[in-house]
Formats: structure tokens, sequence, C-alpha cells
């Protein structure tokens, strides 16, 4: 058996959905010891919604947490269960089509509840809390990591999982001689909220409107707006993001004084969605105190890799949610990076290689999921210059849009990376 001193030596930063699936799958392992260095009190995620594509749930099965996913996840009730979302008009809710994905439908759950979920699978003494990474500095053999409160960690490997705004990402880049990145506002804001679904119900039935809306996924499109729903908390819950978009600027500003989520009222997003129709009207209304986020999103990354850092998740490709797909692909990252590392073969010597074949592989997937998100802002909002407000087109094209990005195999990537690094 390997002591803990010839043990492969990882830290991960950042206890997000990235890093603690990471985490979870690694120290399974004996020949590796895993640290998980949180900067808050404890792992937390917002109390909202967050869905999961086909592909995300095969790189959830994989990583070894496909039952507790399964045990509080929603899916679409049958005889709908393959309908990923029912696409309609915000005007007046008329069905424009829907996507299909076969055996999936729409696998959703409550993000505090997952992550809850998560947590209480990973062994005790693997996660540190109140640890703030600050900075890091590598010598040939070693990387060492210094936090805000002064102490230092040190390691054979780390891998940043600490979300868009990194504390890490800059000093991969200028590894890799390219200059900082900061996040970008991209113009759009959402409206979240979630509504208790018998009061969602009770509204709907009183202005005689199909609760086949509340059952089913739905997002409503309209110009510069659109609007999803889709149930959590075994249907008990209702989760809505509304987006408004200004286009007015190319290059949209955010002011940096100002926080990007905050709290905001009930008429101002009624007044941001004033001429659209009464199924959104009513739903709406059952939002009494929503949230209002700002949202960013990362420049396409010339490298998510330096040395013997890597970055995963946010860290690395943070992405408009308009696909439902960036944690997605932060556990396509925490999938194939463990699958890699958990080699025996790997050691302080050559985990660096590894690293490197890691971001040879993720990272053209990575960006097109991050070009395609923002591509599909400007469709569901009527903006896409080839589709624009043409029903059948809009229709033909959401139907389809998204199979590359559900059926993609990563057994094929594994085995890629695989051969890159000359093991059979
Ligand atoms: C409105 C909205 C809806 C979305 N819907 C979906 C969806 O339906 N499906 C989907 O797949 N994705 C969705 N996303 C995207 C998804 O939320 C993110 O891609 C995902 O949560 C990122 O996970 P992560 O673990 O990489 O980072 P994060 O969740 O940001 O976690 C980072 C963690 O690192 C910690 N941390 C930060 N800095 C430090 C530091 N210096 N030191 C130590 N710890 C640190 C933080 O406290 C946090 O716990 C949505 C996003 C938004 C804004």
């Amino acid at each position: 058996m390997s002591s803990p001193q010839s043990k492969l030596q990882i830290a991960i930063v950042g206890g997000g959905i990235a890093g603690v699936a990471l985490a979870l799958d690694l120290c399974r392992h004996a020949h590796l010891n895993i640290q998980l260095f949180e900067a808050a009190p404890a792992f937390g995620e917002v109390g909202a919604g967050v869905s999961f594509g086909a592909n995300a749930v095969r790189a959830i099965e994989g990583l070894g947490i496909g039952k507790p996913y399964q045990l509080i996840a929603d899916r679409t009730p049958e005889p709908w269960q393959d309908i990923w979302f029912e696409w309609r008009r915000g005007v007046d809710a008329g069905y424009l089509g829907a996507s299909i994905a076969p055996g999936v439908g729409q696998s959703s759950v409550h993000r505090a509840d997952f992550l809850d979920a998560l947590a209480q699978q990973l062994p005790a003494g693997i996660a540190c809390f109140d640890r703030r990474a600050l900075k890091v500095e590598e010598t040939a053999e070693r990387v060492r990591v210094g936090f805000t409160d002064g102490t230092e960690h040190e390691c054979d490997l780390l891998i940043a999982a600490d979300g868009i705004k990194s504390s890490i990402r800059d000093y991969v880049l200028q590894g890799l001689g390219h200059p900082a990145v900061a996040p970008r506002f991209s113009g759009t804001c959402a409206y979240r909220g979630m509504i208790d679904s018998e009061t969602l119900r009770a509204a709907y039935r009183a202005a005689g409107i199909d609760e086949h809306l509340i059952n089913v996924a739905q997002m409503y499109l309209g110009l510069d707006g659109h609007i999803l729903t889709f149930p959590v908390k075994k249907g008990r819950l209702i989760n809505v993001v509304a987006f408004v978009s200004d286009r007015s600027s190319q290059d949209p500003q955010w002011p940096q004084d100002k926080p990007w989520v905050k709290n905001t009222t009930q008429t101002e997003m009624l007044d941001a969605f004033s001429n659209w129709g009464d199924a959104v009207r009513i739903l709406l209304e059952c939002i009494p105190a929503p949230t209002l986020w700002a949202l960013h999103e990362l420049e396409e990354l010339p490298g998510y890799v330096h040395g013997r850092v890597g970055l995963i998740g946010d860290a690395a490709h943070a992405m408009l949610p308009h696909q439902g797909a960036g944690a997605g692909q932060g556990l396509e990252d925490a999938w194939l990076l463990a699958r890699l590392l958990a080699e025996p073969q790997v050691d302080a010597g050559n985990v660096k290689r590894v690293l490197e074949v890691y971001d040879q592989v993720r990272r053209p997937r990575a960006c097109r999921v991050q070009r395609t998100s923002w591509e599909a802002g400007e469709l569901y909002e009527l903006r896409d210059r080839q589709v624009g407000d043409d029903q059948s087109l809009l229709s033909a094209t959401l139907a389809s849009r998204f199979d590359w990005l559900w059926n993609h195999d990563m057994e094929i990537d594994l085995a890629s990376a695989r051969a890159q690094l000359g093991w059979q």
C-alpha cells in the first residue's frame, strides 16, 4: 500500500459542482491523496434549478454519482418523457415545436440538493473550508497554493475549479504568454424565482390556461427576451428564469462596483415583459421577490493548463446558460480528468503530460459549447441572422440543434487521450 508521502498529491480549489464531482471520483483511488479547498465556510449553492443534458447525465453516471442524482432529479413525465423543452411564442404561448432528447428528456435538480447529495458522499478530511486561494507558485517538482489567511499547501498537481472569477486562471494564462482574461458582461440579465407549483396550477386553472405548461419544461420566445420553466423537487417547485437582453451596444459594460446578483421587484420584472401573453404574465405574477442576475461569460481561452496547474468548470469556460450546458461541461472535465488521473502509472513525473492531454481533448469541445450557447440566445430572442422570427425555420432549427452536444461520446475522448499518452 502507498504511504501518504508516496501518493500523488492533488489539490482542488473550489467546491462547486465541478470541484466536488472531481474530488468524489478521485478520492476512491488509493494511490491518490486529495484535498479540496473551498473559500466559503461550507459547501453551498443557490436555491435554483439546474438542468442537465443527456451528455451531462452520462457524465454524472460515469462519475459514480448517478444514484444520488436520480433520487433527487425530476424528469419529464410520461407520455412526454423524451421532451427537453417545448418552444412557444411569448405573446400567446402558441406551440412552435419541441426538442427531443430520447431516454433523458428534461433532467433537472434543485442545485442546493444536488451539491448536498454530492458533499455527503465525500469522505471526512478531504474538504477544507474558509480557504480562499490567492496565488500559485511552481517549481519543477511541486506546486504551492497560498491562501488569503496566510496558509499554504504544497502538492504535485493543482486543479482550479473556482468558478468564473477564478483566482488561478490568470496564473495559467500568464504561463501561456497570454494576457489575463476577465469575465465579460453579455448584455443579458436574468430574473430568477421558484414558484410553488400548486400556486401556479391554481392561477392557470382560474385563467383557463393548460396545466401542461407546468408539467413539461417550457421555453417562451420573444424579441430580446426568453423565459424558461421546468419543475424541480419532484414537481413541487417550478424553476423560472426570465432573460432580457439589451443589444444596443456591441460591447456592453457592467459597472465594476455593481454586484452581479441583486434582489429586485416584481414590478420591474413584469414591466420587462409587459407585451407578452397571459401564460407568461401569470407565471411572473407568482414570483413576488425575484433576483436579477447580470450574465457574464468568458472568451474562449488559449489553454486550460500550465505546468502542474489545470482549470476545470467555469474557471476554464464559463458560458451563457442558454443550452443548459455550463455545469455539464464542468462534469465532463471532471469525468475525463478523473479517468486519466486514476491510472496507477500516473505519478509526479508524468502528471504534467496528463494535464496537457486533458487540455487538448477537452478544450475544443468546451469552446464549441461556449460559442453555441451564445448563439442559442440569439436564436431564442429572434436575432439569429438566418432564422430571425421565421417560425417554421425556428422550430426546425430547435428540433435538432442540440443533438451534437447531447450525443457526444466521451469514451472516444478518453480513447484519444490514452492514445496521445501512449497508453494501451
Ligand atoms: C442563470 C443561470 C442558469 C444556469 N443554468 C444551468 C443549467 O441549467 N445547466 C447547466 O449545466 N449549467 C447552468 N448554468 C451554469 C452553471 O451554473 C455553472 O456552469 C456551474 O455552476 C459552474 O460550476 P463550477 O463548479 O465550475 O463553479 P462554481 O459553481 O462557480 O463554484 C466555484 C466554487 O469555488 C469557490 N471559490 C471561488 N473562488 C475561490 C477561491 N479563490 N478559493 C477557494 N474557493 C473558491 C466558490 O465559493 C464556489 O464554491 C447556469 C448559470 C446561470 C447563471
